[in-house]
């Protein structure tokens, strides 16, 4: 059988292009990339291995991972893996009141579950704090920062618009020494939060607004989750990223569009940085692409983290969420997370993809990898009257109708069984083919049956129905085939089935791009995005463990939950077998 992610070249995208071409120019054949004054001064980052390509992906970790991040993972760490590289597992931590422990051990595990090495290259962003600390004192003495005393209320309002220039401060041209001084008091907690900040010193004329003195360095007197309260000043993302890289040697910095308009500080920073002998050519290169969006979700921590604290979803792992860790609970798979990722490809145009996409994908793997079931999702009694009571017998049914090599297993056929209640009708609709009453059908891997009769309740619903089989009909004998049917509907033995509750989920959103008719995105949550119902499964379910994947037959795909127990079977459904969601064309 052929996998659908062993595809034998990777489709090449601009950011490939880009490496190969670096390859080609021979940029990593000499020992160029090896350490740097800033390596072996302030921490031990080893000789570095030259001759080949480093990427990172630095997640902050202040929320689980989801969808999106998949695709960086698979970028950064596939480019890493295809040219010989190395990815670097790097956690931005220098936002110390929003971050957590408990998220760095769930990125850990996330990126080990998409198949990567999550241990060997690890590094935290705040293992540099000391190096970025001499990096923004060097600044403030080669003139190219300051501290700067206005309000924050002042900082905006100096700052300009897109359409004029701001304003020097009035601290901007105080001299070194004093701005020097100002940072070491900064740092030495005589400062309160927000007294004071340190500005790259630039242009406050820039038509990049990115470039009109960014802040740099900040006062919070808080505890971080690795270096504890030996720091009450922390660096801005903006400007700690660059040293990471640069220190880490990292050849391609590869991020989402949003910072597109950050790359001239990039390598501003950079390159005030080896001039001031902190750092050495060659520096790193940032390249952007585009983030993915994704239909009927929202993929950013703070929604995310809204959804979980609001009590709207269980969890950060309910099926439901487009984390990681709820997507791997619903079912979703590395292998299909693979397979999406090369489908949706990496571009420079920002686009959304459909939620299908990803659904197909999930589908196309776990066609492959997951083996069949049979259950009875909206159970109703079939009686065959003219089989004999204490009678039962075995019927083979193939694990994977592509794959033999995954053999058979043996279900058994009783007098009574469960259908699902939509395959009978008192009255046929047209071209229906299953049960009604005088039709026959096929009762799959059993045999061909003739519905004779049904009984209601008192409100009308249908309670069983019966029929009668035919003995020379069973599957697989020669005269199977002697009576042709147009219906073929599943069963499980009333006597030997199981019953287990099923949760079924489906999109948490009902509107494509949540947030945008209603003010609040929450307005647009499916109240009808999770139903748990009781079902009945074959027999061979009753050691089923959690987190085992099967096809029920007919129905989708679904996994065993972690909370699954002998004497309470539950699943999630991952996704059906045909996409509901469907535009009708
Ligand atoms: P969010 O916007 O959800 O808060 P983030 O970008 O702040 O996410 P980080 O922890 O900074 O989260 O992200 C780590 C890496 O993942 C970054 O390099 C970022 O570019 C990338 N990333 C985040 N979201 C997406 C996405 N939707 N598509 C592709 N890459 C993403
Ligand atoms: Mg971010």
């Amino acid at each position: 059988m052929s996998d659908p992610t062993n595809t034998d070249s990777t489709p090449s995208n601009f950011i490939r292009a880009i490496v190969e071409k670096n390859i080609s120019q021979g940029l990593y054949a000499q020992k160029k990339w090896g350490g740097s004054p800033g390596d072996a001064k302030h921490h031990d980052q080893g000789s570095v291995d030259a001759a080949k390509i480093r990427t990172r992906f630095p997640p902050e970790p202040n929320g689980y991972l989801h969808i999106g991040h998949a695709k960086s993972i698979f970028l950064n760490f596939g480019l890493a893996h295809d040219f010989g590289g190395k990815c670097h597992l790097r956690f931005d931590d220098t936002n110390p009141e929003k971050e957590d422990e408990e998220y760095v051990h769930s990125i850990i595990d996330n990126v080990q579950w998409l198949g990567f090495d999550a241990i060997s290259d690890q590094y935290f962003a705040s293992q540099y704090f000391a190096f970025m600390f001499e990096a923004a004192k060097s600044l403030i003495a080669s003139g190219h920062a300051y501290v700067d005393q206005q309000s924050v209320d002042e900082i905006r309002e100096n700052r300009g618009t897109l359409t004029s220039a701001g304003k020097n401060s009035p601290w901007r041209e105080h001299d070194r020494d004093y701005h020097l001084n100002l940072f070491e008091e900064m740092r030495a907690g005589k400062h309160k939060d927000g007294a004071m900040v340190l500005r790259a010193k630039i242009d406050m004329a820039s038509p990049n607004m990115n470039l009109r003195d960014p802040a740099i360095y900040r006062i919070k007197h808080a505890t971080h989750h690795r270096t504890g309260n030996d720091w009450c000043i922390y660096p801005m993302y903006t400007f700690a990223h660059p040293i990471e890289d640069a220190l880490e040697k990292i050849t391609h910095s590869i991020c989402t569009l949003e910072f597109e308009d950050q790359r001239p500080f990039y390598d501003w920073l950079l390159e005030r940085l080896r001039d001031n002998s902190l750092l050495q050519d060659p520096l790193p290169k940032q390249y952007e692409f585009a983030r993915l969006n994704l239909t009927y979700v929202v993929l950013s921590k703070r929604r995310l983290i809204e959804l979980v604290e609001g009590g709207y979803v269980s969890g950060w792992d309910d099926p439901r969420m487009p984390t990681l860790v709820g997507a791997r609970r619903r079912g979703y798979t590395a292998t299909g997370f693979k397979l999406f990722a090369e489908r949706i490809g990496v571009s420079k145009a920002d686009s959304w993809i459909d939620y299908s996409t990803l659904e197909d994908a999930m589908r196309e793997v776990l066609n492959q990898e997951a083996d069949r079931r049979v259950a009875v999702l909206d159970p109703l009694k079939l009686i065959i009257t003219n089989y004999p009571e204490d009678q039962e017998e075995d019927c083979y049914v193939a694990n994977h109708p592509q794959d033999e090599t995954r053999g058979k297993r043996t279900i058994k056929l009783t007098r009574e069984l469960w259908i699902e209640r939509g395959d009978f009708m008192e009255e046929p609709a047209k071209k229906y083919f299953r049960l009604f009453p005088g039709n026959q059908v096929r009762l799959r891997h059993g045999y061909v049956v003739t519905c004779t009769d049904f009984k209601k309740d008192d409100q009308g619903h249908i309670t069983e129905v019966h029929c009668e089989y035919n003995p020379d009909t069973k599957s697989g004998t020669a005269g199977a085939d002697g009576v042709k049917v147009k219906g073929n509907i599943h069963w499980v033995s009333a006597k030997h089935g199981i019953h287990a509750k099923v949760h079924l989920y489906d999109r948490l959103f009902k509107t494509e791009h949540p947030g945008s008719q209603n003010e609040n995105y929450l307005d647009d949550l499916n109240p009808h995005s999770k139903t748990t119902i009781t079902v009945v499964l074959e027999e061979n379910c009753w050691e089923v463990k959690p987190f085992e994947q099967y096809q029920f037959e007919r129905h989708g795909y679904f996994i065993c939950d972690h909370n699954s127990t002998k004497n309470d079977i539950q699943f999630n459904r991952t996704v059906t077998l045909r996409d509901t969601w469907k535009k009708p064309s």
